[in-house]
């Protein structure tokens, strides 16, 4: 399974855009491990900086003294379309007539398929297998005579999912795509402003949180401040996904806390949740604020019942094989004087396959636990996800093919309870329409001809 992307833009006269994007980008960590990087100006030079691995291991060697700039964009990578290997690390940078430009996205296109078909049937080549290729290509084979005109012309073309922050010779640009189904932030930060995916980037580098940016609205950031421009909003389609596990509780993504949101998806689950329990216990730890909103909600203790190894990351190097199981138990491990004998409520924020949940549960079997209930804070996932949330083929989604009472029995659970729809749809301030939910409900919000992501892969 894979996150999708984190991307950052900033456009600010402080000297220090390269310390600025770094310590942004640390924020972001957790939507990609890839590998990550920035491109950078003090609006004569470009300095740019790629490599594979985590912000930390591919910035060590930098002397940030030497990295003068004061507007760039960076980007963490979790490959959705195009395979990991460091031709596919972004920003991705080209020259234009002397000029540098670099893109920076996070999603999925639907149509990249096509795009790429049509653009090399007119001769072009690729150096990458990345959709966000095609969009460089798009704004300068443009017939548009200004560059905002031919980033719109551009954007309009494709389909799909994206947040795109793009680095040109005098400014940032930030565009949403028209449904706003990936979070984009934008915040202002001395005199200039930063644009992030979560605005936990904002925290660390002491910007301040001013709005989500709008589904269809194209954002330029220059030394004029900052132009909005609606190029075509839809419906807006939000991932829930977003709120469920991928982002930081300590960010704000489509305008709400994500804290707030997921603590509401526990007291929600806890007031349909059918069975009783002695303890409250997370998956941690993106079941951590679900389940206090349960505990909450349903005045039944909560208690860490499993400790999470953090220094188990995803590139971690082992010197042997190991099997599944032996990950799973080197990630989490049950507290034997908490479990032992007891009837236990674990919340967990969404069973995807179903596999790392058996080898759970399994280790708090031996904990010593009487009974052991789980409560999940999305609802069953059936549908694949096209729009940059890596939910594979239907054959390997858990829900797709079973019935909850055979889910149930597969990962070794005395009950099994997932939150309806309603409740996690009403657990935020935005309309329940205002969501995609594509992955559970089967309605996708833009039409998925021929989707044929591998397509362009060579390995
Ligand atoms: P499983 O038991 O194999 O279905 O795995 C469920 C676990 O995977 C849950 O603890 C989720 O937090 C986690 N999860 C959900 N979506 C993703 C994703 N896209 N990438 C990695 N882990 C995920």
């Amino acid at each position: 399974m894979k996150e999708d992307c984190g991307i950052v833009g900033i456009y600010s006269n402080v000297k220090d855009a390269y310390q600025t994007l770094y310590f942004s980008l640390f924020g972001l960590q957790h939507r990609g491990q890839e590998s990550c990087g920035i491109v950078i100006s003090d609006g004569k030079n470009i300095y740019q900086k790629k490599g594979m691995g985590l912000v930390y291991d591919v910035f060590l060697s930098e002397n940030s003294n030497e990295l003068k700039g004061y507007y760039g964009i960076g980007h963490v990578r979790y490959s959705t379309t195009g395979s990991s290997k460091v031709e596919n690390t972004q920003p991705f940078v080209a020259d234009y007539k002397g000029k540098t430009y670099a893109i920076a996205h996070n999603g999925n296109l639907t149509n990249s398929y096509q795009l790429r078909k049509k653009l090399e049937e007119n001769g072009t080549i690729f150096q990458t297998t990345m959709d966000t290729e095609i969009i460089m290509h798009l704004i300068v084979k443009s017939k548009k005579d200004t560059f905002e005109g031919k980033l719109i012309d551009a954007v309009s073309k494709l389909e799909g999912a994206f947040s795109l922050v793009i680095f040109t010779p005098t400014c940032i640009y930030a565009v949403k795509d028209p449904y706003g189904i990936r979070p984009l932030s934008l915040g202002k930060i001395n005199d200039g402003y930063v644009v992030a995916s979560e605005s936990c980037a904002f925290d660390l580098i002491e910007a301040k949180y001013i709005r989500e940016i709008e589904g269809g609205e194209i954002i330029k950031i220059d030394k004029e401040g900052v132009k909005s421009i609606n190029y075509g909003k839809k419906k807006d389609a939000r991932c829930i996904f977003e709120f469920i596990y991928f982002a930081r509780p300590d960010s704000m993504v489509f305008g709400e806390s994500v804290y707030k949101v997921r603590k509401n998806f526990g007291m929600k689950l806890a007031e349909e949740f059918p069975f009783d329990g002695d303890i409250v216990i997370p998956i941690p730890d993106s079941g951590n604020i679900a389940a206090i909103g349960f505990s909450e909600k349903k005045k039944i203790p909560f208690e860490m019942g499993m400790i999470r190894n953090h220094y188990i990351g995803r590139t971690f190097i082992q010197p042997f094989q190991t099997t599944r199981e032996m990950q799973v138990k080197i990630k989490l491990n049950p507290v034997k004087e908490i479990i032992k004998g007891k009837k236990v409520i674990v919340i967990e924020d969404s069973i995807v396959r179903g596999t790392t949940s058996k080898f759970r549960i399994k280790s708090l079997r031996k904990a010593g636990a009487k009974k052991i209930y789980m409560g999940v804070s999305c609802p069953p996932i059936k549908f694949p996800c096209f729009y940059g949330i890596d939910f594979t083929t239907r054959e390997e989604l858990a829900a797709s093919k079973k019935e909850i009472e055979e889910i149930r029995k597969s990962i070794g659970l005395d009950g099994l309870y997932y939150i309806s729809l309603e409740g996690m749809l009403s657990s935020s301030s935005i309309s329940p329409e205002g969501f995609c939910t594509a992955c559970f409900t089967g309605k996708y919000p833009i039409k998925v001809k021929n989707f044929k992501k591998e397509q362009f892969e060579t390995e």
